[in-house]
């Protein structure tokens, strides 16, 4: 009952500073700090938290911030015997400034991320058996998730896809190879080619995506919580009433739990609320990796809503 989460494995280096430099200006900042980081490690690390195993297959670069990626995976419980290292590139990162409003500008260089190819693809191959659930996201080269879906289509597992970073036109076959799509509200706009702000537009969305192949559409909606549709049904999970701090990694969190979830053998609907309670914990604490929720935290809240419902 494992999950394999295949995509991009990043350091953010993060500076604050009183304001955002302007061309060719150089702002003294207050305080430095790296965060660990990229969709999949952040996915991979919402997995282990909840407590089932979990493989990681991406590349690092061999470097010093590879090797923090590396430990950082394995302290939080990933197996990352399918992390390759890339003996030329250097790892992803994003240089980040944010000023004292919260806002940002952020210059990314996905290094061995965008080298990702036949020998990740050799790890995944060798890890899937094991999977019952395979993650993936769109932080790696296309092509190389073009293959690792046609690897995966023909075993057991469920495939989910997370649409991010959002690119409006994706291979027609990629959808007919994708169990579960996953996007946001941004992203399924893009992907659809029309606003999707709520449950109306988030249904319209639905079916033009089961149109284009997708056997299950879920729509994550922020503080709307998620819409989910099949070909069989289709509902809306309520969100989870908290007290927002920082909206960084829902996303992510929903994923792992919704993977975690079909991957302990719950139904759809359970997953979707699995989902919704992880979304929901992540938006109450600060940063990325730091707010994805514990077991005994996770299992708290989600105790609490089956008993209200
Ligand atoms: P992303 O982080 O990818 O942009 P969303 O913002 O849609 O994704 O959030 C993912 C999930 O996290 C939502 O579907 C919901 O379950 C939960 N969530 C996000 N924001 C809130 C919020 N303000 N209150 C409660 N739950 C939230």
């Amino acid at each position: 009952m494992s999950v394999v989460v295949f995509g991009s494995i990043n350091l953010d280096l993060v500076v604050e500073v009183p304001h955002l430099p302007i061309k060719g200006e150089t702002v003294i900042g207050n305080r430095f700090f790296t965060a660990t980081g990229g969709k999949a490690a952040n996915q991979a690390v919402a997995v282990a938290k909840l407590g089932i195993p979990v493989y990681s297959v991406g590349r690092v670069g061999n470097d010093s911030f590879g090797q923090v990626l590396l430990e950082n995976l394995k302290f939080a419980g990933v197996d990352t015997s399918g992390v390759t290292i890339d003996p030329n590139t250097h790892s992803g990162v994003a240089s980040i400034v944010v000023d004292n409003r919260g806002d940002n500008a952020i210059a990314c260089a996905a290094g061995a991320n965008s080298q990702i190819r036949e020998q990740e693809l050799s790890e995944f191959q060798r890890l899937l058996p094991q999977a019952k659930v395979v993650l993936f996201e769109l932080g790696i080269p296309l092509p190389t998730v073009m293959e690792a879906l046609k690897i995966a289509k023909d075993s057991d597992c469920t495939i989910i896809l997370d649409p991010a970073p959002v690119q409006s036109r994706l291979p027609d076959e990629l959808y007919q190879m994708v169990d579960i799509i996953t996007p946001n509200e941004i992203e399924a706009s893009q992907l659809v080619g029309f606003t999707v702000d709520g449950i109306t537009t988030a249904r319209q969305a639905a079916s033009f995506l089961h149109q284009m192949g997708v056997k299950i559409v879920i729509i994550t909606l922020g503080s709307k919580g998620a819409f989910f549709s099949s070909e069989e049904e289709s509902f809306w999970a309520k969100p989870i009433n908290v007290k927002v701090l920082d909206t960084v990694a829902a996303g992510d969190a929903f994923n792992g739990a919704f993977a975690v979830a079909l991957a302990e053998g719950k139904s759809l609907r359970e997953a979707m609320l699995w989902g919704n309670v992880a979304g929901a914990l992540t938006v109450t604490k600060q940063g990325a990796q730091p707010s994805l929720p514990d077991r005994e935290s996770f299992f708290q809240l989600l105790a609490e809503q089956e008993e209200s419902d």
